[in-house]
């Protein structure tokens, strides 16, 4: 059947999994699309969908969408608070939870009912949108499929770098784990749906012979791939899908996701350094287990130790977050996260303020503490030169500690100094606004 509706998936920023996925879906649908990265060129479609994944988007974009002709739907992980996109956006609908099942449900009444406006699709399952003052959410939409996906794969790919990768691809959704900053569980499910190994081979062929060659795969916890049950890992799966991907790809131009530190096996690790380029990524967060234990992270300080000597008995090289002013940690917890990061000496680290993502344990933690009792508002008396709050403070200590303490030292020059205050800096404004965002009342 041909269409004459003309639709175009918007990503801000970088070409997300989603909204090439979302993308490649629309086409097999027999609709015209296109993928568009950023703001620059003009849109002219009926349908725009735009794929947000951050909180800060909603912050950074009102402008931009307010200039856009045509029906604009929003979807991706910001859509855990449709109502906050609602308030924030000058946006026609929002799809709520996975899109796949929702967005041709979508397309379809649109093309039957020319200029629809957001009530008009009241009796769609999984969607928000505004009627009069009032935001109405007709429920999450249902989990999808993952088999036979194929991704429209933009003409400029070989010139993307996200994280070091052309393109992040999915192998699994869901975490059946808890950690309660983390969107993963609430916005895919705690129960890990894994696409076929042929699918997602037949997918990575697509991505090189449209000009791709680093890959990353992406989705929850990587060596959660394939497996059914948490803590029950399926080694075999998850090596069969390193090593066949790798096949194709060659070991340098893979990289695997974060591994949870309880999650891995001397298998895993094997596999990791054969047929990747040789680095893990571990989500630390904290070297309190009072702290760990608060994010219901569901590994202690021990664990952390054993998985980071267990890589290194393999020759991996090893990364590892940290977060820092999650709510209730004390200036001691603090110093067990320095602690730790010194006696790890990762090969690198990356470090971030607290970011309560809406609809999250700690996005509900933080609405409810006041801005005097969060330290993100409260003035670093250490730092009083740089106008630093103690959250900014401890991520720039941590920082600093982090390049000392690395398995290759690297000397502290006023510039990188310079650097490490911009950036947290940088992360204290961007949490700051996402903190006032999600304290001002909103309309229901
Ligand atoms: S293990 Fe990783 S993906 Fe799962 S909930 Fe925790 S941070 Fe999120």
């Amino acid at each position: 059947m041909n269409h004459k509706l003309n639709v175009t998936v918007l990503t801000p920023e970088f070409y997300s999994y989603g909204a090439l996925l979302i993308s490649g879906l629309i086409q097999r649908y027999g609709y015209n699309v296109k993928l568009q990265k950023g703001f620059d060129q003009k849109i002219e479609a009926d349908i725009v969908f735009i794929s947000l994944q951050s909180t800060i988007h909603l912050l950074n974009y009102q402008e931009e969408l307010e200039n856009i002709d045509g029906f604009k739907i929003v979807g991706g992980p910001v859509t855990l608070s449709p109502e906050l996109v609602l308030e924030c956006l000058p946006v026609d609908l929002v799809v709520v939870g996975e899109g796949e099942n929702t967005i041709y449900n979508i397309i379809e009444f649109f093309e039957n009912n020319p200029n629809p406006s957001g009530p008009d699709f009241k009796h769609l399952p999984g969607v928000a949108f505004k009627d009069k003052d009032k935001t109405i959410v007709t429920g999450k939409g249902s989990l999808a499929s993952l088999d036979k996906h194929l991704s429209m794969v933009p003409e400029n790919i070989s010139s993307e770098n996200i994280r070091g990768a052309n393109v992040y691809l999915e192998t699994h959704r869901g975490c059946p784990g808890n950690c309660g900053f983390c969107g993963v569980p609430c916005f895919f499910g705690r129960k890990v749906r894994s696409r076929p190994l042929e699918d997602i081979l037949k997918e990575v062929k697509h991505f090189l012979r449209n000009g791709a060659q680093r890959i990353a795969i992406s989705g929850g916890t990587g060596s959660l791939y394939g497996s059914n049950k948490f803590k029950n890992v399926d080694d075999d799966a998850f090596v069969e899908l390193l090593r066949e991907i790798s096949n194709l790809t060659g070991p340098k131009n893979l990289t695997i996701p974060d591994i949870r530190a309880d999650l891995i096996s001397d298998d895993i690790f094997e596999a990791i350094n054969k047929y990747t380029n040789g680095w893990v990524f571990f989500g630390i967060e904290s070297g309190s287990d009072r702290v760990l234990k608060h994010m219901k992270k569901g590994i202690n300080v021990d664990q952390i130790l054993e998985a980071v000597h267990m890589a290194r008995k393999h020759n991996i090289k090893t990364a590892g977050s940290f977060i820092v002013a999650y709510p209730g940690e004390e200036e001691e917890d603090f110093q067990d996260t320095i602690d730790l990061a010194d006696e790890l000496m990762l090969d690198d680290y990356f470090i971030s303020i607290a970011e309560p993502i809406p609809g999250t344990d700690l996005g509900d933690e933080i609405l409810n503490l006041s801005f005097e009792d969060n330290i993100l508002f409260q003035k670093s008396q250490k730092y009083l030169k740089h106008d630093l709050s103690i959250a900014e403070e401890r991520a720039l200590d941590l920082m600093m500690e982090s390049y000392i303490f690395r398995s290759y030292p690297v000397p502290m020059t006023q510039t990188l100094l310079k650097n490490l205050i911009d950036e947290v800096k940088s992360q204290g404004k961007h949490i700051k606004r996402v903190t006032e965002l999600i304290k001002t009342p909103i309309k229901k």
